[in-house]
């Protein structure tokens, strides 16, 4: 069960829960068919709302702990439009913030990881939310290089995490040793356990994929589902919802291989901590291609994995089988 007393897990519920509603309403009043292509700044304002509203939160109950944030408010003192709607917004949830407090609240997320720290990623999958599709809040406590609770905040994710239709929004919420759980992201209605699925054919593997092709190498994860001999229908989402979908039994595998425009490219670390606990407190698991555990006590990204391979369990050995066999 989820220990509501618990004040790291309080914390980390009411900060998501409300950030993932501020982003909401951003997305819901910035986001029009009318943007241009390149016009990113309603991602550009939500992130940094995101981001100064978790990171007072923390300030409040937790002073001395600090924030890997993806974020810091260099670029955005410098523009006043988009501070003076950054601030806007942020006043919607803490009465009294002004531009001043909301830089140093978003500049307290550009700490370096510690033997104890929160990570934020204030919005994940800045490109879903531009289209009007699924992002995510992301928040985790990693402790001793250790997650130890994860807390996904899906706006537009359906209510029992299918992918197959978005919905009024999901919190999803891992505790070490605790499971994964969820609940609706507004109301009180009371938290459900999730479980990962029990698919053990690789043909019947969903393959939860990236929407953006940048993001991956889409011929290699085409030959890896051949290899594997995968006949279901992929996924295709935005941000860590995927990890919510795989952590609630809709998905099977969800590979994050390396794009050959960036093949050095490390996972941030607010990419994957709340994600991997979510998936592995669901009965999942979550390594590199490598099949090493990941491992977040090298600093701001995952320097020392490449790429990520989540898997309901099952289908884990195969999956690492196929890869090494496509050359991923
Ligand atoms: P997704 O929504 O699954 O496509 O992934 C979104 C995440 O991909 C963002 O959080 C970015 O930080 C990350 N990202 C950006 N560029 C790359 C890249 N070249 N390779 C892998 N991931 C990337
Ligand atoms: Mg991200």
């Amino acid at each position: 069960m989820i220990d509501h007393n618990n004040q790291e897990i309080q914390f980390a519920i009411a900060a998501v829960r409300r950030a993932s509603r501020l982003v909401a309403e951003i997305q819901d009043e910035l986001v029009s068919p009318a943007l241009t292509k390149d016009d990113r700044s309603p991602v550009t304002v939500a992130d940094f709302a995101s981001q100064a509203l978790v990171a007072r939160l923390l300030q409040d109950a937790f002073p001395d702990d600090p924030l890997v944030g993806e974020e810091d408010a260099a670029a955005l003192r410098t523009d006043g439009a988009n501070l003076e709607r950054v601030t806007g917004f942020v006043q919607r949830y803490v009465k009294g913030a002004d531009s001043a407090s909301v830089c140093a609240w978003i500049d307290r997320g550009a700490a370096e990881p510690a033997r104890r720290f929160w990570t934020l990623d204030p919005i994940d999958g800045t490109k879903g939310f531009l289209r009007g599709d699924q992002y995510a809040v992301a928040l985790a406590l990693v402790v001793d290089g250790s997650v130890q609770l994860g807390v996904l905040g899906c706006p537009r994710l359906s209510e029992a995490c299918r992918p197959d239709y978005t919905g009024p929004g999901t919190l999803v919420v891992a505790v070490r040793g605790e499971g994964t759980w969820m609940s609706p992201l507004t109301g009180d209605a009371p938290f459900q356990r999730l479980f990962a699925s029990r698919q053990d054919d690789p043909a019947g593997a969903r393959l939860l994929r990236s929407f953006e092709a940048g993001h991956t190498n889409v011929s290699q994860l085409d030959e890896f589902a051949e290899r594997l001999g995968v006949r279901a229908e992929p996924v295709r989402m935005d941000s860590q919802a995927k990890y919510a979908v795989l952590a609630s039994g809709h998905g099977e595998l969800m590979v994050r291989l390396l794009s050959p425009s960036k093949p050095d490219y490390r996972e941030k670390i607010w990419d994957q901590a709340a994600g991997s606990l979510v998936i592995q407190e669901a009965g999942g698991s979550v390594t590199d291609l490598d099949g090493v555990a990941l491992d977040f006590t090298a600093g701001r990204t995952l320097a020392g994995n490449r790429g990520v391979l989540a898997s309901n369990t099952r289908l884990h050995a195969a999956a690492l089988k196929a890869l090494n066999a496509v050359g991923a």
